[in-house]
């Protein structure tokens, strides 16, 4: 983690020192959690839509910070080593950017509707094979987690492999300008963030905000499958950095990599690839978009020197984080996939074909909770996607939200209605779920966020 003198600090985040402090004394690390006060660290008082965070500076500085940032003006200034800066965020931010630019780390920053933090762990599994490696934790990728993701990275770090999320547009521009990328990712372009952005369009004007920022001389790993990226690339003709290079993937034979065979391998993914012709790769995770996500992944890997051998070993080896298709085991054996970390309509396709390619199983049931922020078309997307689940070839949809009823009615047009269920109580879903999986069964559940529908997924995993 960032070790620097109080000087240091205070210059690297264009802020000035208050106080007679030593500026030679250390700072190790930063904290915006006046609870978990490293020794020594920096403090930075945040401000939140209920708390401001300068209230809890007094006490940081009591339980071991050897500085705070403090905003200029701001009232109640408690003893201590204060760092006037005229904006607390931005100088969180500045410093991360002054701190990374300091080592010698290399960035893969990635971007994208979905896949982006399973992607992200894919890189760092590739490349922790031979570099050091530092990656975003869970999904720290906006304006905070971002700079907090570097200021906690080793000095001797190899490559800071970085997730960048945004729900509008310059949200990325401002993240690539923290941590310029050497090569950037765009996974995909989807539909979340569709209510804030308004078409597709803007969503992958947004996304490609990362080329813009990305290093000069730097490699561009885009998803070619979606003919939106190179209609926006082509927008930004002359806009772009110096020597930029591009490099697409995705299924279609055209990429500069695609899979020339994917095959389901018990709860993971058997694949080729055109690219490392000689290597039979497996991924522990189920899904053809998993193995495009392996796909961008190893074109960063190969950038960045990593042999195929290492790239076969590190992603057999791959750590994901949860609730991504995560599989489990439920009641007397019954087989769970726990996809309740996110939903929208891409990802939810993607899940549904995870869904139906599963053989050996007696049923194959889908529970799919609402998909938010999808705007004014909302309740269109729901009825298409259920209508997509209906003629994939499951055995039964249950649904559950008030968006989701739609999705029941789309599958009951495809498929036998009464296989199709809808649910406005969780209590009664799971009941319901309860009463009629068997342990020879798989469920795949899926949602947004918000409607927490991994209680679904625990209370079947728990049931006495
Ligand atoms: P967030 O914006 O919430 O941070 P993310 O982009 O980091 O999401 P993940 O957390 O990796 O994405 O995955 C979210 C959901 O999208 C999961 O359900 C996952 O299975 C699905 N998913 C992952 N990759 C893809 C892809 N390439 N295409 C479609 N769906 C995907
Ligand atoms: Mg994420």
């Amino acid at each position: 983690m960032i070790t620097r003198t109080i000087g240091q600090v205070a210059d690297m985040c264009g802020g000035q020192l208050i106080g007679t402090a030593s500026a030679e004394k250390l700072i190790v690390g930063v904290s915006i959690d006046s609870r978990k006060i490293g020794e020594n660290c920096l403090f930075v008082p945040l401000g939140g839509a209920q708390v401001d965070g300068h209230e809890f500076a007094a006490g940081a500085l009591r339980s071991g910070a050897a500085a705070s940032l403090w905003q200029r003006g701001h009232e109640g200034a408690p003893e201590g080593v204060l760092i006037e800066v005229d904006d607390v965020l931005e100088a969180l931010q500045m410093l991360a950017a002054a701190y990374l630019r300091e080592t010698s780390a290399k960035v893969v920053g990635i971007t994208g509707s979905n896949g982006k933090t399973t992607t992200k762990d894919m890189v760092f599994a590739l490349l922790s094979t031979s570099l050091r490696v530092h990656k975003t934790q869970g999904n720290f990728n906006n304006h905070l987690g971002l700079p907090l993701t570097l200021l906690a990275m080793p000095e001797d770090t190899d490559v800071a492999v970085l997730e960048m999320g945004m729900s509008d547009l310059g949200e990325i521009a401002l993240l690539a300008q923290i941590a310029p990328p050497d090569i950037a990712i765009v996974t995909n372009i989807g539909e979340s963030h569709l209510l804030n952005l308004g078409s597709r369009e803007n969503i992958a004007r947004a996304k490609l905000e990362i080329a813009s920022g990305t290093k000069p001389g730097g490699l561009l790993v885009y998803n070619g499958d979606e003919p939106l990226l190179p209609l926006v690339l082509k927008e930004l003709e002359g806009k772009l950095p110096e020597g930029l290079r591009t490099f697409t993937f995705g299924l279609n034979e055209e990429n500069d990599d695609y899979p020339t065979g994917i095959m389901q391998q018990g709860s993971g993914m058997a694949f080729t690839t055109r690219r490392e012709a000689d290597f039979c790769f497996s991924l522990p995770t189920l899904g053809s978009h998993n193995v495009t996500n392996a796909l961008a992944a190893m074109a960063a890997a190969r950038e960045l020197g990593v042999e195929a051998d290492k790239m076969k070993k590190g992603l057999a080896e791959l750590q994901l984080t949860g609730m991504r298709i995560e599989r489990l085991i439920g009641v007397s054996g019954l087989t769970l996939l726990n996809d309740t970390y996110n939903s929208s309509p891409t990802s939810a396709r993607a899940a549904i074909d995870v869904l139906a390619g599963l053989e050996g199983y007696a049923s194959r049931v889908l529970v799919l909770g609402d998909m938010l922020e999808l705007g004014d078309e909302e309740k269109e997307y729901h009825r298409e996607i259920g209508r997509y689940a209906g003629r994939s070839g499951i055995e039964a949809v249950c649904a559950f939200g008030p968006l989701s009823a739609e999705a029941a009615e789309g599958a009951s047009e495809v498929m036998n209605p009464e296989a199709v269920y809808a649910f406005a109580d969780k209590a009664q879903l799971i009941e319901h779920l309860c009463g009629r999986l068997k342990p020879k069964d798989v469920v795949l559940v899926k949602a947004s966020r918000g409607m927490k529908l991994e209680e679904v997924v625990y209370a079947l995993r728990d049931a006495p």
